[in-house]
């Protein structure tokens, strides 16, 4: 089980910000910005790269959840980013398809 799975399965602990039967979105335990959320579908895909045309519609809540967490969070007017971390040169961690929203501060670009 992902440490992913275990939050959707209430067996560990999280500050969960919004879910449906699909997804799930609460806030990151180690935040990058006073915003940051990560967004997770409760069936897994490990990551993008391993997504198929079956999850297009799930891919699709995925980035409108987004938008749910940004109104509910007030970043539609100051801006958010929304990340996914696909394999190692990108540091993804957590083997369980998750996109992050990041808010509230200015965010450099290009990332580091
Ligand atoms: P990534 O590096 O893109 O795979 O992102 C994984 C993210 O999951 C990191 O930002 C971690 O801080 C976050 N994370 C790991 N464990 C937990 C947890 N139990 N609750 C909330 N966020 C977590």
């Amino acid at each position: 089980m992902t440490i992913f799975e275990k939050i959707v399965a209430r067996e560990i602990p999280a500050k969960i910000v919004w879910q449906d039967e699909d997804v799930i979105a609460f806030h990151d335990v180690n935040p990058g910005a006073p915003v940051h959320v990560l967004v997770v579908p409760k069936r897994v895909i490990p990551r993008i790269a391993e997504s198929t045309a079956a999850d297009q519609a799930l891919l699709g809540k995925l980035l409108l959840t987004t938008r749910i967490v940004a109104e509910k969070l007030d970043l539609l007017t100051s801006g958010y980013r929304v990340v996914i971390n696909n394999g190692p040169d990108a540091g993804e961690s957590v083997p369980h398809l998750h996109v992050h929203v990041l808010g509230k501060r200015k965010l450099g670009w290009p990332p580091g």
